[in-house]
């Protein structure tokens, strides 16, 4: 294995060979115990956090099991304050003669204390909710009661919909009801009719400005939402035959998520800010411009315009919004609107931990060299030969050699003329000689010579499988759907050198259920991860920056459900837990595919009294297998 060779190993290495403080500020860095640490408001470096380790350990000692998912609703509270301070103050930089009102889109974490946490941290921005569906229209509805937040009807509606955000006005709150779609407005007008009540409108535009990478095409000519300007002018023109162009009031925007330059936001609010000024000059009131979500984070820690960072601040993204709404109305002697973002991935995604445990480890081969061959066919020969001749200066050929040989004597296995101890001692030879080029061809890398990536690729090979306690499908569904890299690291042992190269398997039985795509010191993709030697020890990985959209999204492939998970609050000197939801037994697990846990240990207990008739069973293995299948159905689905 090539091993990474700093020594001695200190604090600083591990910060950089993770990247912790690019992706982890302000929120998450490690101590000086070598364990990773929680500054849930974003504390200045001096103030001590949580200790994760410690906090992990803590948690399992009271019985909470592995995988855990740990919320910190304060890191939701600072975001917050982030955001809208940022907005603040450019607005105050720029003498915008207006004001910032945030909503908060639900769909990106659901979770009721979550969304709470944002209203009631909120309230004093007066902080919204964005809903794109009925059900989360409900959410919005009963929790926002935040005089002068706003309540953002997105996505497709129905009659029951409209007619419910409708109603909500009685109760004093501000929805407002965006046109996605121009059948909608026909909805709306006979909804205002028939129960009297004058819709706050707001219509979103489909900007030819479009995001890049993975969201791109959230936006432009085939987006699936939003209205093309003909669309919007058959809006003004119905609405004011209608008599209702006062209703319209907002313009509407979202190109797409996870934006990595300010100058794509830029660009975008710089179209809608003129089709707001005709919007005015149409006659419509107006009052609002809402520029959606994309709001990025830095998931790999380089600061840059990769798809997975962030190349701005949020000082920059407030300032940028601001001025640039202001400089493209003030000729017009508009009145500037009130700025409203949907911001939800820059809002939720620090505010969650997930850590399990590696279960079982898979090197790559865990045998040396055969110090003396028991075969005298050719090709075990020539591999053993080419092993010792291996040369810095012809890397590539004597792989491409090397394969040729296995390949050789793959063939030759299958034709029958070698055994299966000569295909073993060929497994372990060709590995050797891998393992052999690809350390000197780190060596050469590292000491700046050119190296063939075919070489460099081999680490994948080479590397161990390390065997996480947790679901893929269920814990970070957007690594196998959209292959989105999130930061992984060990949550102790930073003070020691990692010297195992590793990949992740989960523990379903998809082959699909790995990761081989990692953030590399230098913040490029790479495909294995330096990790620790369990040595027999708990060794507990995290997987930061997944608390957007991966609840969710996350689904029971294989069965297994929803982690437990704890909200973690701070307090001086510690912590304290103010929520654990427990996650989904294997009795509930079982009921969402329409499975009843009594039915089936029903069913299990007439196939053992059958068994038991015919003597095929003891009493007390049939005891035994009886409670193991009950005390099951009461378990977590993960392993213990
Ligand atoms: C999903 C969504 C958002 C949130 O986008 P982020 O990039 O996560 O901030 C905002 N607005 C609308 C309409 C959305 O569909």
């Amino acid at each position: 294995m090539p091993t990474l060779t700093r020594s001695p190993w200190t604090l600083r290495d591990s910060e950089k060979l993770y990247r912790i403080s690019g992706w982890g500020d302000p929120y998450f860095r490690i101590n000086a115990a070598g364990h990773v640490e929680v500054t849930p408001q974003g504390m200045q470096q001096q103030e001590p956090g949580i200790d994760l380790y410690q906090l992990v350990t803590d948690l399992v000692a009271r019985g909470l099991q592995l995988p855990l998912l740990i919320r910190f609703p304060e890191i939701v509270a600072d975001r917050i304050g982030r955001i809208c301070g940022s907005f603040q103050q450019a607005i105050e930089r720029f003498g915008y003669p207006n004001v910032y009102r945030g909503v908060y889109p639900v769909k990106v974490n659901q979770q009721r204390h979550l969304v709470e946490e944002v209203v009631n941290h909120g309230r004093a921005y007066h902080f919204g909710l964005e809903a794109g569906s009925k059900p989360e229209l409900l959410i919005a509805l009963a929790l926002l009661d935040t005089p002068e937040a706003l309540l953002v009807c997105n996505g497709y509606k129905d009659r029951d919909f409209i007619e419910t955000a409708l109603l909500a006005q009685r109760l004093g709150r501000t929805p407002i009801i965006v046109l996605e779609r121009l059948q909608e407005l026909e909805l709306v007008l006979e909804a205002a009719d028939k129960l009297g009540i004058d819709p706050i409108l707001g219509v979103r535009a489909k900007l030819s400005a479009q995001g890049i990478g993975r969201w791109g095409t959230s936006a432009g000519d085939r987006a699936k939402f939003g209205l093309t300007a003909t669309d919007i002018l058959q809006v003004v023109e119905r609405l004011r035959k209608a008599g209702k162009l006062h209703c319209l009031r907002l313009l509407h925007y979202h190109i797409g998520s996870q934006i990595s330059m300010v100058s794509v936001h830029g660009r975008a609010v710089r179209e809608a800010s003129q089709i707001y000024i005709e919007l005015v000059k149409l006659g419509a009131p107006m009052g609002y411009l809402d520029i959606g979500g994309g709001l990025g984070i830095d998931y790999d820690g380089s600061q840059s315009t990769n798809h997975s960072s962030q190349s701005y601040s949020l000082e920059d993204y407030a300032a940028t919004v601001v001025q640039t709404v202001l400089t493209t109305l003030e000729p017009h002697g508009i009145q500037p609107p009130i700025l409203v973002t949907e911001s939800g991935r820059a809002l939720m995604s620090h505010q969650s931990v997930l850590v399990f445990d590696v279960q079982d480890i898979n090197a790559a081969s865990p045998y040396p060299m055969p110090t003396q061959l028991t075969s005298d066919a050719e090709v075990i020969q020539k591999l053993n030969q080419l092993y010792y001749e291996i040369q810095p200066d012809s890397l590539t050929a004597d792989y491409r050699r090397c394969q040729e040989l296995k390949d050789a004597a793959l063939r030759q296995f299958t034709e029958g003329s070698l055994s299966l101890q000569e295909r073993a001692q060929v497994e372990r030879l060709f590995w050797n000689c891998s393992d052999k080029i690809c350390t000197l061809a780190y060596e050469q890398h590292q000491a700046g010579h050119p190296v063939s990536v075919d070489l460099l690729d081999l680490d994948e090979m080479l590397a161990s499988i390390y065997y996480g306690n947790f679901s893929l499908f269920q814990s970070l569904p957007d690594s196998w759907a959209i292959d989105q890299v999130f930061p992984i690291m060990p949550i102790h042992r930073l003070d020691q050198e990692p010297r195992q190269w590793a990949t992740l398997a989960d523990l379903t039985c998809d082959s699909d259920g790995k990761i081989n795509r990692f953030f590399g010191d230098d913040g490029q993709i790479t495909s294995v991860l330096p990790l620790h030697d369990p040595d027999g020890e708990p060794y507990l990985l995290g997987v930061f920056l997944g608390g957007a959209y991966q609840e969710i999204l996350g689904d029971l492939h294989n069965l297994f459900g929803d982690t437990n998970a704890v909200h973690i609050r701070s307090r001086p000197g510690g912590y304290r837990v103010s929520q654990v939801i427990k996650g989904d037994t294997i009795s509930e697990v079982l009921s969402w595919v329409q499975y009843n846990s009594e039915d089936l240990a029903e069913t299990l207990h007439h196939a053992t009294e059958a068994a038991l008739q015919q003597g095929q069973i003891s009493l007390s293995e049939a005891r035994s297998l009886q409670r193991h299948f009950e005390d099951n159905l009461r378990a977590y689905t993960y392993l213990h």
